[in-house]
């Protein structure tokens, strides 16, 4: 196998278990390497480090498949590392015939650039890198061979993929083509996905468990769900006994998702709003207009997309913070959540802080929240922990 050489010193993170290798850590590429091939990493002095694929153009330039010099990198290793996440699926309950889940987190279950979502008998995958690109066959292969499964959907459309120098690419994969609504359950709640005009893969289940926390809250209150998307919240919510709720969305699509997923949870829509306007638009007017809430749920997209829009972002974050707050009534609850990767826990905790003190109430933590457990996050790469969140109230 070719192989490419760490500059001196540059190993660390590798020893470490790392799964990224930087351009600035590679010293040299030996001749006849392309883009997507599979190379062995080795230090500056030729000791072998990880078996890795490799990029010429991403900043990545390589992301370990493994660490083990005699693992082979085939459709066996990639049918092996599926395998040990189905195993962890099932071994928490998260793996059902009509229930979805995330399959495989990237990173988190070691299979660098892949994200694959089950939604019932349906996979619903992104390939983000050339590394898991090259494998196509062989992953799709062996996510067609798991029990139950009938359809393998294709949602590349990703602009992430352009760094590794790939265009997006949406379609089925394998097996029969989805419907047009896949039917899902998640705890009580039925709900529908779109799996080829959906949001990323269709669903956002990486806030499953704390859809749960919202309506296991949320008996006699008034809610606002901002950037409530199809209603997820609002559904777990109402169930949970909700007097009624508000749902803020940019997109049309999603509001209308959003009132099917009530007739399909025979919820009435009677106690539930749907504002098609800009979230923070429209949380100043209710401001505005003295407008109370007795849990208030923000979950913006990301807002902080590179370091070129921290200080941006940051500043959003705040004011959807104060202006949450400010639609609390007293001893009212704040489900405050980023999933941008680059805000750490400690500045979003700071970021929430200073939107309560410009809000002018006194605020409480209590309990910090997460990505869903079936969005590990590998504790050699901490950068898979990307959802974070704080269920706050105000006195
Ligand atoms: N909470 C949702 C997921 C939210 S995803 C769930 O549990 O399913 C973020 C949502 O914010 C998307 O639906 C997107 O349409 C919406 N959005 C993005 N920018 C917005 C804006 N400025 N105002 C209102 N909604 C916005």
């Amino acid at each position: 196998m070719k192989k490419i050489f760490l500059k001196p010193g540059r190993e660390k993170s590798l020893k470490r278990r790392h799964l990224w290798i930087f351009s600035g850590a590679v010293g040299r590429v030996e001749n006849g390497i392309n883009s997507g091939d599979t190379v062995e990493v080795c230090d500056a002095s030729g000791k072998y480090l990880a078996t890795a694929s490799y990029s010429a153009t991403s900043q990545i330039s390589g992301r370990v498949w493994s660490f083990d010099r005699n693992e082979v990198i085939d459709g066996e290793f990639f049918s092996r590392r599926i395998g040990e996440a189905v195993a962890l699926r099932k071994n928490f309950g998260y793996w059902g015939d009509k229930t979805a889940c995330r399959l495989i987190a990237s990173e988190g279950d070691g299979i660098s650039g892949l994200v694959v979502d089950k939604y019932a008998d349906t996979l619903v995958a992104q390939f983000t890198s050339l590394g898991v690109e090259r494998f196509k066959s062989e992953i799709v292969a062996a996510l067609s061979r798991l029990d139950g499964v009938k359809t393998v959907y294709e949602r590349s459309d990703l602009g992430v993929r352009r760094y590794e120098g790939l265009g997006e690419q949406t379609g089925l994969l394998w097996g029969v083509e989805p419907p047009e609504m896949i039917d899902f359950e998640e705890d009580s709640c039925r709900y529908q996905v779109n799996v080829r005009k959906g949001h990323k893969t269709g669903f956002y289940l990486d806030q499953r468990e704390n859809r749960r926390l919202a309506g296991s809250l949320a008996a006699g209150k008034r809610v606002l769900n901002v950037f409530s998307y199809t209603g997820g919240f609002s559904v777990s919510c109402m169930k949970g006994g909700a007097r009624a709720v508000v749902n803020i969305d940019s997109s049309r699509e999603a509001l209308k998702q959003a009132e099917k997923h009530l007739d399909l949870n025979h919820i009435s829509t009677d106690r539930v709003d749907n504002l098609q306007e800009d979230a923070f638009n429209c949380m100043r007017k209710m401001l505005e207009q003295k407008e109370k809430f007795d849990l208030v749920i923000l979950d913006p997209p990301k807002l902080i997309d590179g370091t070129g829009s921290i200080t941006r972002g940051c500043r959003a974050y705040k004011d959807l913070a104060r202006l949450g707050f400010s639609l609390l009534n007293k001893g009212g609850l704040l489900m405050n959540f980023s999933c941008s990767g680059l805000m750490t826990p400690e500045l979003f905790q700071k970021i929430t802080a200073d939107g309560a003190l410009d809000a002018g109430v006194d605020g409480q933590i209590l309990r910090t929240l997460r990505q869903g457990m079936d969005h590990p996050v590998s504790l050699a790469v901490p950068e898979s922990f990307y959802l974070k969140g704080l269920l706050c109230t105000c006195k």
